[in-house]
């Protein structure tokens, strides 16, 4: 029986947003296209539980668009579970997921612990981790870093391109040319996608061409208005410094807690909120800022150290 020329199955992020995994499969080899984690509400969480589809050994190559747990927080798990393949991704999410993925091992420990330690409590989750934090160091040991913009060969079959997405730092749209065996056929992921014109990271590039496009959609039904977000910042920092309140912001530690720490920053040197001690109450955040001003090629700024 000849096998068809070039599948695609969606594993994740369907239904729901976190989970991204796509399978794609030609001639008989296999590709994962980004290893999200299933977050949120239990019942979400707990398909990262179900077995995987395929045996995580037969995997040929795994390519990440980005370093956030929903597109690569299972990776630790596929390791534990046997995956013998690269995993390709950009210089900057090597560096982020060098802190973020540990992270997320420990979290699972600590997680599986205290389920271990009130197992009798109704609802309570799994007592085995997911993964450890010794998956997630072996997991980094199973990344190939590669340049934005260069062609990549996987093998005979696949070649792969980064191209900057404007998301996070290291954030990539995944162009994969795939021969099918019926001419060669470009496949993009676009990944989580910014937007353009932003204060911290540089515009998503364009891609010129697709014959089969995988495009992130979580806040595609709505537009975003950005003019008056200093106006609302600074009118908020005011209101609280004016009453001797503390303002509390939380944030994802990667990517928002950057813009944020930008944002206030410019206020207060144009003089438009009083100068305030601002703390970071996240090692992760401040590990990932210190990243953010080490790697300067995906964002706007000029960093001084
Ligand atoms: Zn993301």
């Amino acid at each position: 029986m000849s096998l068809p020329p070039a599948t695609l199955t969606f594993l994740g992020a369907v239904g729901t947003v976190t989970g991204s995994r796509y399978l794609l499969e030609v001639s008989g080899r296999r590709y994962l296209i980004e290893c999200g984690l299933f977050q949120g509400p239990e019942a979400v969480e707990r398909r990262n539980w179900e077995p995987f589809p395929v045996d995580a050994r037969s995997l040929d190559a795994v390519v990440l668009s980005h370093a956030h747990i929903d597109h690569s927080g299972y990776l630790p798990r596929l390791t534990a579970l046997g995956l013998r393949a690269p995993v390709f991704c950009t210089e900057g999410t090597a560096l982020l997921l060098g802190i973020l993925l540990p992270d997320a091992g420990r979290i699972q420990e600590e997680d599986a612990r205290f389920a271990a330690a009130h197992a009798d409590r109704e609802g309570i989750g799994p007592t085995d981790p997911l993964y450890t934090e010794e998956d997630a160091r072996r997991a980094l040991a199973r990344l190939r870093p590669a340049a934005i913009g260069a062609w990549v060969v996987i093998d005979d079959l696949v070649s792969l391109r980064f191209r900057r997405a404007g998301h996070i730092l290291g954030s990539a749209i995944v162009e994969l040319r795939v021969d099918t065996g019926n001419g060669p056929q470009t496949l993009v992921f676009s990944g989580d996608l910014g937007g353009y014109q932003r204060d911290v990271m540089r515009d998503p590039e364009t891609v010129e061409a697709a014959d089969v496009l995988v495009v992130e959609s979580t806040y595609g039904d709505r537009t975003q208005d950005r003019s008056h977000l200093r106006e609302e910042l600074a009118a908020i920092v005011h209101e609280t410094a004016a009453r001797g309140g503390v303002l509390v912001i939380p944030a994802f530690a990667v990517g928002r807690t950057q813009d944020i720490l930008y944002l206030l920053r410019e206020l207060e040197d144009a003089g438009r909120i009083p100068a305030l001690p601002v703390f970071v109450d996240s090692p992760m955040a401040t590990d990932a800022t210190e990243i953010y001003c080490l790697h300067h090629a995906d964002h706007n700024l000029r960093v001084d150290l």
